[in-house]
């Protein structure tokens, strides 16, 4: 019985990783090789990077992760996301086996061996080989895995001028007290459900919202309304991940002279709105067009987000807000 589970496992991961390879380009780093991918130490190809079944991370989610970007040979924000990975793992209390110095080279050791200047890179610690139990006693390494994709585009010019429509999912944001997005950890059912919801009425995003009813943020991007000069974004007691994105975007914002605040949204606010945008690594700054058929503001992009927008592009260019990978 055992065997034929293992078998069963070790083939699918042959088959899918045969699909992916062939059909998918982000398997090839620049140089066309197959790419690298950084496991403990190691690096292995794509299609013989693997981890144990038992490792807690596939079993039960329980591990860290950071989603990182490259932008023309400077890592965006980089000291940020090994910060918060690190505050992640100690909210779990996850040993991360090496320092912050160590886990900085290996992420950039891995845009080099890829030949990455624009990439995404997907950082995770996982809590490593245990038993079938959740005991995290049992797991005595954790285990440490770097991968790096040419850049992900998750929409392109043209959606981001004409903004997403997002709906207002049923699912609750985690609450503070319990596996709440503040820690960046690898248990994302939540955001799942929510973007399912999205997809199943053709929606482009899902907005989640506290278990009091105010706005969190959408499943993998914090949220930013407009009124008039002030720019509103949730506060930390709705529970949305602390955004590396959205802190730059606080600094922009007031640098144009935007007041910002952090304040409960209702759903009615943002439906007034004069703007409305979202933030995140992947997603750098997309405006909303319409929630739950609603259309916000002019149902475009509006002029306070491209101008924010703008000076986003200009500030992930500047060096000086990251590190060089070479
Ligand atoms: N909220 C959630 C739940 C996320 O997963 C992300 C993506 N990391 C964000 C917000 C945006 O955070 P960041 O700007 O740091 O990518």
């Amino acid at each position: 019985m055992i065997l034929s589970i293992f078998l069963y496992v070790f083939l699918q991961s042959r088959i899918l990783g045969t699909t992916e390879n062939t059909s998918e380009e982000r398997c090839l780093n620049l140089s066309g090789k197959e790419s690298l991918i950084y496991i403990d130490g190691e690096y292995y190809p794509r299609s013989e990077a693997k981890i144990s079944v038992f490792d807690h991370g596939f079993l039960y989610g329980d591990g860290v992760f950071e989603g990182i970007r490259s932008y023309n040979g400077i890592v965006f924000k980089l000291k940020e996301h090994i910060d918060r990975l690190y505050y992640s793992a100690r909210a779990i209390m996850l040993n991360i086996p090496m320092t912050k110095e160590e886990m900085t080279e290996a992420v950039l050791e891995t845009l080099r061996r890829n030949n990455l200047k624009d990439a995404y890179v997907r950082l995770i610690v996982t809590r490593g080989k245990g038993d079938l139990g959740i005991d995290p006693r049992k797991c005595p390494k954790p285990s440490v895995i770097i991968i790096a994709v040419p850049l992900l585009q998750l929409y392109d010019e043209k959606k981001r001028e004409s903004g997403m429509s997002m709906i207002v999912s049923w699912v609750r944001r985690d609450p503070v007290d319990a596996t709440t997005h503040e820690i960046k950890s690898l248990n994302y059912l939540n955001s799942i459900l929510a973007k399912i919801e999205a997809n199943n009425v053709g929606a482009d995003e899902a907005i989640i919202l506290d278990s009091n009813g105010f706005i969190s943020e959408a499943t993998a991007e914090n949220i930013f309304i407009v009124k008039g000069d002030m720019i509103i974004t949730p506060p930390s007691t709705s529970g949305p991940l602390p955004g590396i994105t959205a802190c730059v975007i606080k600094e922009i914002a007031q640098k144009l002279g935007y007041q910002v605040i952090e304040k409960g949204i209702t759903v009615a606010e943002l439906y007034g709105a004069d703007e409305a945008f979202v933030t995140g690594t992947a997603a750098e700054v997309m405006p909303i067009r319409e929630v739950n058929k609603r259309q916000i503001g002019e149902g475009k992009m509006g002029p306070v987000t491209r101008k924010i927008l703008e000076k986003f592009r200009e500030f992930i260019k500047d060096p000086k807000n990251g590190v060089p990978i070479w």
